[in-house]
C-alpha cells in the first residue's frame, strides 16, 4: 500500500560532478524518483548557514508517493546521502546532501533512529518555506497546525 511523504532536501557543499549546492539539490530531487512517484516539487531556495556550517545552503521540499514504509524510505534516503558523498557522524557541519522525512500521510511514526513528524522542523524556515509552496494545507499531526501556519509563525 502506498503512502505519501513530505521530504526536505538541503546541501551546502559542492559535488565534484553535479556542481554547487543548488545543482546538488536539483540532482537529488531527480534521484528521488527512484523511491516512488514525486507529485510536487518546491523551488530551490537559498538560506543562511547555521551552526558550524560556513557556506550557504540550498534547500527544497518534495512530496512523494511511495510503497516504502518509513524505515525503508529512510534507508533509501540515507543511501542517497552516501552516494552524494556525505560523511557520517557530522552534525550541523558542511554536507553535500541532507535528506529528512518531515511528514507522513499516516501520521506519527516512532522507531529506533526515526521520528516522524521530524522533531525539529516546526521552527525551521529552511524546511517550512519550501514545504509551504507545495503542501500548505498539510496539518502537523501533533499540533494540528498547517504547514502554512507553521511557516508564517517561524518568520
Ligand atoms: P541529520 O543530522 O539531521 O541528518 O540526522 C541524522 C539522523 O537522524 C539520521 O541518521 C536518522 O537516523 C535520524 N532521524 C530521526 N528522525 C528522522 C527523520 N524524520 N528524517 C531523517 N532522519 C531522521
Amino acid at each position: 500500500m502506498s503512502s505519501t511523504y513530505l521530504i526536505a532536501l538541503g546541501s551546502n557543499r559542492r559535488h565534484h560532478r553535479f556542481g554547487g549546492p543548488r545543482a546538488v539539490v536539483f540532482a537529488a530531487m531527480e534521484e528521488c524518483a527512484a523511491l516512488g512517484t514525486v507529485t510536487a516539487r518546491s523551488a530551490i531556495l537559498d538560506s543562511a548557514p547555521m551552526g558550524a556550517a560556513q557556506r550557504r545552503f540550498a534547500n527544497a521540499a518534495l512530496v512523494i508517493e511511495s510503497d516504502y514504509d518509513p524505515p525503508a524510505l529512510l534507508a533509501g534516503l540515507k543511501r542517497m546521502e552516501r552516494e552524494f558523498g556525505r560523511r557520517g557522524g557530522q552534525r550541523w557541519g558542511d554536507r553535500v546532501l541532507d535528506l529528512d522525512i518531515i511528514l507522513w500521510s499516516e501520521g506519527a511514526h516512532l522507531s529506533p533512529g526515526l521520528t516522524i513528524p521530524h522533531p525539529e522542523y516546526r521552527g525551521r524556515r529552511f524546511v517550512l518555506d519550501p514545504a509551504a509552496q507545495i503542501a500548505p494545507g498539510w496539518r502537523d499531526p501533533l499540533t494540528g497546525l498547517s504547514i502554512q501556519h507553521l511557516a508564517v509563525r517561524a518568520r
